[in-house]
């Protein structure tokens, strides 16, 4: 998994453990596949999208990261890029995407506006790409615009993610269930908040072999 993959599941993870709104993280290589006319199977069809207010899907076309932003109260949906790029294609590409998600759930079935008051700060050399994904993820995660965000904060975003790995090494997962631990034990995260749970009777009751999408007990309470 790419630092950026990681990163964004860990920020993801941390913003909806707190219960202020929550972030659902389509990892990369899904949009790579919305070019694709046969569309990815993997949909999330089963877990319920308007549980959620932001879609974070990073995107890497030909050596460049940029970032795909969606608000799924006002279904607006625009795309951080810090060099100019034709970022239309991947807002089409993407309310494809949903219309094609929408006629097989009924849900968020309608028209994706272009959200025009986000935007990226540009990068100024030729490798910062990845630190601005992950800078103007993090400043939306924080109620923050991104829009001032430039390459002095990218510079900054890049020491602060490594130091954020170099520390993470050192921490263990519990369940969030029992709260324990037992590396023998098969683990599941919930697909809505991103908790870890022991994949057995007592933590994660209602998994099923055939589970493919799940979601935790808080969840579905919440
Ligand atoms: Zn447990
Ligand atoms: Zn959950």
């Amino acid at each position: 998994m790419s630092v950026i993959n990681a990163f964004l599941a860990t920020l993801t993870f941390e913003f909806n453990k707190q219960g202020k709104g929550r972030i659902f993280l389509l990892p990369s290589h899904i949009a790579t596949k919305w070019d694709n006319p046969h569309l990815p199977p993997w949909m999330a069809t089963k877990i319920a999208m308007l549980k959620f207010t932001w879609i974070f899907a990073p995107i890497h076309v030909s050596n460049h990261w940029i970032l795909l932003v969606a608000h799924i109260p006002s279904m607006s949906a625009c795309v951080l890029d810090s060099l100019n790029g034709d970022d239309d294609t991947h807002l089409e590409n993407f309310s494809k995407y949903m219309k094609e998600r929408a006629s097989k759930t009924r849900e968020l079935d309608g028209e994706w506006k272009k959200n025009t008051q986000l935007f990226s700060g540009k990068q100024e050399n030729g490798y910062s790409c990845g630190d601005f994904v992950m800078m103007n993820a993090l400043a939306i995660s924080k109620h923050v615009f991104p829009n001032c965000l430039n390459q002095e904060n990218a510079n900054k975003m890049r020491a602060f993610v490594k130091q954020m790995f170099l520390a993470k090494g050192k921490r263990s997962q519990n369940c969030d269930s029992c709260n324990g631990r037992n590396s023998s034990n098969e683990w599941i995260t919930c697909d809505v908040c991103g908790r870890w749970y022991h994949k057995n009777t007592t933590c994660s009751s209602s998994v099923t072999s055939s589970t493919t999408e799940w979601e935790c007990q808080i969840c579905i309470d919440n």
